[in-house]
């Protein structure tokens, strides 16, 4: 960690990341000799290869805009690599470093054979028309498509890229490439070879491992009261399987604040989510606006503020600070499952550990979105398509076998399970053990 931070300062998203699985794999890694004589640790930490390029489109003013765009490879040990885009203001190297380091062992979570990439731009979308949207995706792609392919390198969605931008982009990979290939990309439409149900994944997914963390400890999901942070893509799949599997979703923020829903989200108000997202407004309070009856908005409030038994941070990297778990837990909260990739700071999940809070991390929470990408790959593989059962079904047993994993390498001696070192020494040892068997390259 000393030799990285000396190496990369600043990089604090990137450090973070790499800390958190260092401390995890401690034992783990002093146990095998043959890790550290192939300097395993050294080799995993590093992306195998970062693509930088410049963006320059057109505004619907006219102007000429240039953004940043990124494609970071971060390791193929057990597969091409595998991850999504992400369009955010506030992207950099650091944080894509951080979500790829992260997607490698998340992936190695899913049981499916892909390697770890994430890639962006500093492109910020709030505002932007539906024309800009797609001049920029095409734009984009001009430099992404030399470093993508089916069996190479299959980018997806993450924050501000969903099946909109999928389709822009991948429209214009045909231009450019001449292939016609459907498995470059995942989270295509469904009509044009996206799987069905990838949308709804990461939520889904998320409520089938807490519904497993609850039930290995005895509890039971129904009548439970959520809070959810976000209104994007994977809010809106944890609220929809949340509010089948009987509990009650209490809130969902936003960038201005969070909307209290006292009496349970709805259906029309999870649809109208998918109205919030693409507007490309990014205000939650238009949810009150639409619902003044159910939905109250506090602005420049958390959804940590409201009372839950269960918190699901679903938006963005360190979204839920120390304080905000000291008030979640005050208010009654006794689980947090974070849905977002890193979605707690390191003080918020030592005081969920240290108050015997039931705590999960995103990359064994949210992998049944990338998992779900894995089924959309073979599903194109194979010329296919499943149907939603067969997908459900799917789903359901990799995130089964993904708590199984947590259970096996994070068993305490007082019979708890510490998730974050499960997850970790499970994504771990694969990766660790497909480098080593690989040689030194
Ligand atoms: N961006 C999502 C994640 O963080 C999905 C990636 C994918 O489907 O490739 O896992």
């Amino acid at each position: 960690m000393a030799g990285l931070q000396a190496k990369y300062p600043g990089e604090s998203e990137y450090l973070q990341a790499v800390q958190e699985v260092l401390e995890s794999i401690e034992d783990v890694y002093n146990q095998h000799p043959e890790f550290e004589k192939a300097k395993i640790v050294e080799r995993m930490v590093e992306p195998d290869r970062i693509f930088t390029f410049r963006v320059t489109w057109v505004d619907d003013q006219g102007e000429v805009q240039t953004n940043l765009g990124y494609r970071i490879q971060f390791n193929s040990a057990i597969g091409p690599y595998k991850g999504g885009l992400r369009f955010h203001k506030a992207v950099t190297p650091s944080m894509l470093k951080f979500l790829g380091f992260e997607q490698t062992f998340k992936n190695a979570l899913t049981t499916l054979p892909m390697g770890g990439a994430k890639g962006g731009s500093d492109f910020n979308p709030r505002g932007r028309s539906d024309e800009e949207i797609m001049r920029f995706c095409q734009a984009f792609m001009t430099e992404l498509w030399q470093c993508i392919g089916p069996d190479q390198d299959i980018p997806a969605g993450d924050v501000g890229v969903g099946g909109r931008e999928i389709g822009y982009l991948y429209g214009m990979y045909k231009k450019l490439a001449r292939e016609y290939n459907t498995g470059v990309l995942t989270g295509k439409g469904a009509t044009w070879g996206g799987s069905i149900l990838r949308p709804e994944a990461t939520g889904f997914g998320a409520l089938y491992f807490t519904q497993h963390v609850l039930h290995h400890a005895g509890k039971d999901i129904a009548g439970k009261r959520i809070a959810l942070s976000g209104f994007g893509n994977v809010a809106w799949g944890a609220a929809i399987k949340a509010t089948q599997l009987g509990a009650k979703v209490v809130a969902i923020s936003g960038p201005d604040g969070v909307c209290a829903i006292p009496e349970g989200i709805t259906k029309e108000m999870i649809d109208y989510m998918l109205v919030m997202r693409a507007s490309n407004r990014d205000r939650v309070e238009d949810m009150a606006t639409r619902f003044p009856d159910r939905a109250q908005f506090v602005a420049g409030k958390k959804a940590w503020s409201i009372p839950c038994d269960i918190a699901l941070p679903c938006a963005f990297q360190n979204e839920l600070s120390e304080e905000d778990a000291k008030e979640l837990v005050a208010n009654g909260c006794w689980c947090c499952c974070e849905v977002s990739n890193m979605g707690c700071q390191p003080g918020a999940i030592h005081y969920f550990q240290h108050n015997g809070i039931l705590f999960a991390p995103g990359k064994a929470v949210n992998a049944g979105g990338v998992a779900t990408s894995g089924l959309e790959m073979t599903q194109n593989a194979s010329h296919i398509s499943w149907t939603a059962m067969e997908v459900d079904d799917k789903l359901h047993t990799i995130m089964q076998c993904i708590h199984e994993q947590c259970v096996k390498y994070g068993t305490q001696e007082d019979g708890s399970i510490d998730y974050v070192k499960g997850a970790n020494i499970a994504g771990f040892m694969k990766v660790a053990t497909a480098m080593l068997e690989q040689g030194i390259i």
